[in-house]
């Protein structure tokens, strides 16, 4: 965050840690949201797992993942990629050991929606190769 503001820009980390009990509450909300638009329990179920992670699945609740937006546009949508926070931090975010874990071009091997706010800890020396490999976890993984 540091660095990024040294850039003349202002992130503001909008998620951090998330106890099971509101991942769960997100996730139920999203469900509620697909069964109200007439989605049978179990299409409302993968598809709502595709924008909320399962509850006991997801990165906030390791405390390795923080979401993080531009002051100027704080809505998680994919035009996050468009502010200059983010193109600063998908260039930069692996010098302090963070990636970009949910990348456009790989929501069929994540099984994630494009996040381009979502940046997860994985260490410095991980961090670099992933990024100089342009990979994502699971690809680097295996
Ligand atoms: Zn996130």
């Amino acid at each position: 965050m540091d660095d990024c503001r040294a850039a003349d820009l202002q992130p503001v980390i909008c998620s951090d840690y998330r106890s099971q009990e509101t991942q769960q509450r997100l996730f139920n909300n999203q469900h509620n949201r697909l069964i109200v638009q007439g989605y049978s329990e179990e299409n409302a179920r993968t598809e709502a797992g595709k924008v909320v992670a399962v509850p006991g699945t997801s990165e906030h609740q390791l405390g390795l993942a923080v979401d993080i937006v531009d002051i100027e546009n704080q809505i998680l949508d994919e035009d996050q990629e468009k502010t200059a926070v983010q193109k600063w931090l998908m260039e930069n975010s692996w010098r302090n050991g963070f990636i970009l874990r949910y990348p456009n071009d790989k929501s069929n091997i994540t099984g994630i929606i494009y996040e381009p706010w979502h940046y997860r800890y994985v260490g410095k020396e991980a961090a670099k190769e992933i990024y100089d490999l342009d990979v994502c976890l699971e690809e680097y993984l295996h």
